[in-house]
């Protein structure tokens, strides 16, 4: 339930409501805007009489929320979420991102130069796997601990905050230095690691589930809010669909969808969702003219001989071209309400 405050509401009338709140066990969370003042309510509203509550001086109106993500909902949070990376970068709410990055750390010189190539054209923040979810136990498993230590290298050396994945909370002190701590696909609904998260204070870079419907993702976001970390960025990487000519099929009319619905920034990983590199710049055209807050792209600076995922990895050249095509079409993406 939703309570909306008319302006400059009684100080005194605020608290009894707020304790007479309190006292039904419910949780009170506050979203302000410049005029309005909007109370979310957590917690089962069931016995709560809406028509009481309307009948205050200070309230305006009174609405049920039927979604079961409430923290996540814009209704309970009407205005976009800004997440912060590291002090340094901000996305949602009109600010863009870019991370981009190898799929994996292979090594300080691959970092390095990927790193020092990505900032030059202008991204934002460095990603890069340490901990690799494969599908083969066979195949490069990431370089683990020292993947991360030379993520912290190159971002020493370039200033770009890092973005790495996590696959298990046994791992989480490695994240220190991290800014931004990814959940993959594959652990988009592991609820025991997505609860841990929500303890954490960093921003959680969360990737849509292989064929998870966009109520489930939302699901997944509750799971770590519920835990009191709000710095959610969700990410559309592409789902499993009978289309085989393609990774994945990338799910753009996503990105409107979540924004009606959530407050929390949505960025694209058109690299993932296509698998092939010629797919990447016109994916992220689209997926910028759709209104996403930013994109994550692989960058590799050998992609034919890279150790994962080469053949969807754009060289830094192509990346360059990317960076300023995404942004010549800024200023005619969509915006909710525009
Ligand atoms: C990745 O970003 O390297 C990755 C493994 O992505 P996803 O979880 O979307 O497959
Ligand atoms: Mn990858």
């Amino acid at each position: 339930m939703i309570i909306v405050l008319k302006e400059n509401p009684d100080k005194k009338q605020l608290e009894n409501l707020e304790q007479w709140l309190k006292a039904m066990g419910l949780e009170i969370h506050y979203s302000k805007g410049t005029n309005t003042t909007i109370m979310g309510l957590i917690g089962d509203t069931a016995s709560v009489d809406d028509d009481l509550i309307r009948a205050l001086d200070i309230v305006d109106t009174v609405k049920r929320v039927q979604e079961p993500y409430k923290n996540a909902s814009r209704k309970f949070h009407p205005m976009d979420s800004v997440i912060d990376i590291g002090g340094k970068v901000k996305i949602g709410g009109g600010n863009f991102a870019i991370m981009a990055g190898p799929c994996s750390v292979e090594s300080e010189d691959q970092i390095t130069q990927v790193a020092q190539a990505v900032k030059a054209s202008g991204a934002h923040c460095l990603r890069g796997g340490a901990f690799k979810p494969r599908t083969s136990p066979y195949a490069f498993q990431g370089m683990r601990a020292k993947g991360i230590e030379l993520l912290e290298k190159a971002k020493d050396l370039t200033g770009l905050p890092i973005v790495t994945e996590i696959m298990d909370i046994s791992h989480l002190d490695l994240f220190e230095n991290v800014d931004v701590i990814q959940v993959g696909a594959r652990n988009m609904q592991n609820f025991e690691l997505l609860k841990e998260l929500g303890t954490v204070r960093k921003p959680i870079l969360l990737k849509r589930g292989l064929s998870s419907t966009l109520k489930e993702f939302l699901m997944s976001a509750e799971y770590i809010m519920a835990g009191g970390n709000e710095n959610i960025i969700l990410c559309e990487r592409g789902i499993r669909t009978f289309e085989t000519a393609l990774r994945n099929t990338l799910d753009l009319a996503a990105i409107p969808f979540l924004k009606q619905r959530t407050h929390l920034p949505i960025i694209v990983d058109p690299s993932h969702a296509c698998g092939i590199s010629d797919m990447v710049l016109p994916m992220s055209i689209a997926a910028t003219a759709a209104g996403a807050d930013g994109l994550l792209i692989e960058v590799h600076n050998d992609p034919a001989h890279a150790l994962c995922d080469g053949p969807q990895s754009l060289k830094p050249e192509e990346f360059d071209e990317l960076v300023g095509k995404v942004e010549a079409v800024r200023p005619f993406a969509y915006r909710e309400g525009s």
